[in-house]
């Protein structure tokens, strides 16, 4: 089996970025789809299917549209793990896609044609689909375009919408929906406390966005002595509040998501991630 995730991996520093690093999938459902909206140096959506046991990827710049006779450019990018589905929040400044993502829609999808394999599908270059996602629905087609400009890298599709019950020539959905169905929050609006966390399923109850080293790191050492005398039983990815906390000088606790790996362990941490995207 190949590692489909082999090039995700090798474009990000998991102890610099919030991202998963993997995650299978769940049995005896629809494969999923997401929709990431994803204001990186240029505001893109990033359309993920599910497909052996990672998610296929195409960032389209315009995002979806429901008119049937306007193609949207997507251009296909590396396989992303499962549980990138569940991401929202932000991708550090410097990182690979610094900036930040909002769950726009997501769902179940369902393949429609050609044949009856997905993979091969994908492979011919052509594949029509049904989404039920809260804001996506109905028939869509994705087909690879390319081959006539010397800039085209082989990655260019178009993404579609068939003529069915859904299509709709009036209503731009990425104008009337802007905001997340996770939060509710707009992308600019993301809150990197208001993230994705592997061990938790519902994403919505908060807590700062660990990178994997630093939960790899939290589950070598169990908790900090120091916790037990000060806020009770606060989980260690809660922020401590009070005006202390400001973002110029962060505690120890508060600057863990970039803390990660032992050789920045230091306090001090550059904060990098906050200077505006690319
Ligand atoms: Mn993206």
């Amino acid at each position: 089996m190949p590692d489909l995730l082999h090039k995700y991996r090798k474009m990000r520093d998991f102890g610099e970025t919030p991202e998963p690093a993997g995650g299978k999938p769940k049995r005896g459902k629809l494969p999923i789809f997401v929709i990431q909206k994803h204001q990186a140096s240029h505001l893109h959506y990033d359309f993920r299917l599910e497909m052996e046991g990672v998610l296929k990827s195409w960032a389209i710049p315009k995002g979806p549209s429901y008119d049937p006779s306007v193609k949207r450019l997507a251009m296909m990018t590396e396989d992303h793990p499962y549980d990138y589905a569940k991401f929202e929040g932000v991708i550090p400044a410097g990182q690979y896609g610094g900036g930040n993502v909002i769950i726009w829609d997501q769902g179940g999808w369902e393949f429609i044609e050609p044949g009856d394999d997905p993979v091969k599908a994908v492979k011919s270059g052509k594949l029509t689909f049904r989404l039920y996602g809260k804001k996506m629905f109905g028939e869509w087609a994705l087909v690879k375009i390319g081959g006539r400009s010397r800039s085209d890298k082989g990655n260019e599709w178009l993404l579609l919408k068939h003529r069915d019950e859904y299509a709709n020539e009036k209503v731009d959905v990425t104008e009337v929906a802007p905001l997340s169905v996770v939060s509710n929050r707009s992308v600019e609006d993301v809150s990197p406390k208001n993230v994705w966390n592997s061990n938790r399923s519902d994403p919505l109850k908060g807590g700062a966005a660990p990178t994997v080293a630093s939960r790899l790191k939290a589950e070598k050492k169990p908790a900090k002595k120091k916790a037990a005398t000060k806020a009770p039983a606060k989980k260690k990815s809660a922020q401590p509040s009070g005006p202390a906390r400001a973002r110029k000088a962060p505690s120890p606790k508060a600057s863990a998501r970039t803390r990660s790996s032992p050789a920045r362990a230091t306090p001090a941490a550059k904060p990098t991630r906050r200077r505006p995207p690319r």
